[in-house]
């Protein structure tokens, strides 16, 4: 016999999430797998392009693994083993910490190829997919406040539908447009990055490194600056290379630097054996933003959750999203499968409620300190000195990196895990 739906006869689904991205699929894949009826809305097609790096360090292979993705190279994707860091004339090649918490590889896929893969496993798992279908705002009960569906619109001839649940997940990405449109802007304090990309054929494109360039000088004024940010060159091991720098908020050039020309500048003085010209650009150079720091906050009110992008996760030492992503799908899809196992009311609410507090015990703190790290690197004097005398100092590189890339062990880790950990208990929360 099968089980009885627990859906009213108004709604059409048990939880609606908005956006098939690494958050949305994740939190639709968990969702599904706990037996609830899920509606996954993308505005595209997959596959589809996405504006990224396409790299994921340790901390979001553990995200991979969790969901059950097989991350083997057997499997498609190009691991890799540490970090190359390029600048103040030393090059150093730092492997990902062993640990008890991550994996001590790193992984490159496509993100055409990686959220395709992520949205049919959230299928397999019996979320319901729906492709071209663009979400336009929350539909909102008139007496309780709450958010109870979503407006769309469909196909391609954008005919409006509305769509109805008792819980709806925002993970649209750095639009937010789910979020704006009940009225959650972003918090103008935090840090946002820019990041520009684009790929490259190159015979660099088997690398068993990421590499991150610390040295982005913008030589558009009269006095060349020192950008605080990096480049990236990540090898996808299929011929081509994804290259691109990502610049932060915080600087006096934000908003004010041509960050394509700055790109150009920075590939220009690369070695011309690389390939990184004109004439083996296989693409055109794609740009967003990074919101980072919880710069879009309540994460949950009135029957909505911001996952992902949309809830500003990107990590404000580094500026990886993916993982991030992924870890508060996985946050809420866990309250939301606790909260509909209860009756409408308070009950519910307080399984809902421990969406945000889940996610300030995982990266609060942490975060915190990102949030404050990214307003001094954005004085040119402190990242030209921590470049200049801190690269050189490999031991120091080390307990960079891991406090960096998130990579240490809260419990049972060596000294340096336990100075980050210490640190992220002094700090507290955003
Ligand atoms: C140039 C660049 C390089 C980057 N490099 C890296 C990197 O190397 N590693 C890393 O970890 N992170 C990187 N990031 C960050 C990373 O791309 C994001 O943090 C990550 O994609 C966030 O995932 P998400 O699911 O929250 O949002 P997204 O990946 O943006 O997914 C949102 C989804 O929602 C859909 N959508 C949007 N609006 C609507 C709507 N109205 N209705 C229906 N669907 C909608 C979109 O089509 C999309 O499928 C980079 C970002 C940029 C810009």
């Amino acid at each position: 016999m099968g089980t009885p739906s627990r859906r009213k006869a108004a709604e059409d689904a048990e939880v609606i999430v908005v956006g098939a991205g690494p958050a949305g699929s994740t939190a639709a894949t968990y969702l599904a797998r706990a037996g609830l009826d899920v509606l996954l809305l993308e505005k595209s097609t997959f596959p589809r392009e996405k504006v990224c790096g396409d790299g994921l360090t340790p901390r979001g292979v553990k995200q991979l693994i969790d969901l059950g993705i097989d991350t083997r190279e057997e499997a498609g994707w190009l691991q890799n083993k540490g970090l190359r860091v390029v600048g103040g004339g030393v090059t150093l090649e730092l492997d990902w910490p062993d640990l008890a918490t991550f994996p001590p590889y790193g992984v490159v896929r496509t993100r055409q190829d990686f959220d395709e893969m992520l949205a049919r496993t959230a299928q397999r798992a019996g979320a319901r997919l729906l492709e071209q279908t663009n979400v336009t705002g929350a539909v909102v009960d008139d007496r309780s406040g709450r958010v109870v569906g979503v407006s769309a619109k469909v196909g391609p001839e954008r005919s409006p539908v509305t769509y109805r649940a008792p819980v709806v997940l925002a993970c649209d990405g750095v639009s937010a447009r789910l979020a704006l449109s009940v009225g959650l802007d972003k918090i103008e304090s935090r840090p946002m990055g820019v990041a520009v990309r684009r790929y490259y054929a190159s015979p660099r494109s088997k690398d068993d490194y990421l590499e991150s360039h610390l040295e982005l000088w913008d030589r558009s004024g009269p006095e060349p600056r020192l950008l605080p940010g990096y480049g990236w060159i990540f090898g996808m091991g299929d011929g081509t290379v994804n290259v691109g720098l990502g610049i932060l908020s915080t600087s006096k050039a934000f908003g004010k630097t041509d960050y394509r020309a700055l790109m150009r500048s920075w590939l220009d003085g690369t070695p011309e054996e690389w390939g990184f010209r004109e004439h083996n650009a296989t693409g055109k150079i794609g740009g967003a933003a990074l919101p980072m720091g919880f710069n879009r906050t309540p994460h949950y009110a009135r029957g909505l959750l911001l996952v992902g992008d949309a809830g500003g996760m990107v990590n404000p030492f580094n500026g990886e999203g993916i993982g991030y992503a992924m870890e508060s799908a996985k946050l809420a899809a866990e309250c939301v499968v606790q909260a509909l196992a209860r009756p409408e009311g308070p009950a519910r609410e307080r399984a809902l409620a421990g969406y945000p507090v889940a996610l300030k015990q995982a990266l609060g703190s942490y975060y915190r300190l990102g949030n404050i790290f990214s307003r001094l690197i954005g004085n040119p004097l402190v990242m030209r000195t921590a470049t200049k005398y801190g690269l050189p100092r490999t031991t120091l590189m080390k307990l960079v990196l891991k406090l960096l890339a998130g990579l240490y062990d809260p419990k049972d880790g060596d000294a340096f895990d336990r100075m980050i950990t210490a640190a992220t208990r002094i700090a507290p929360s955003v």
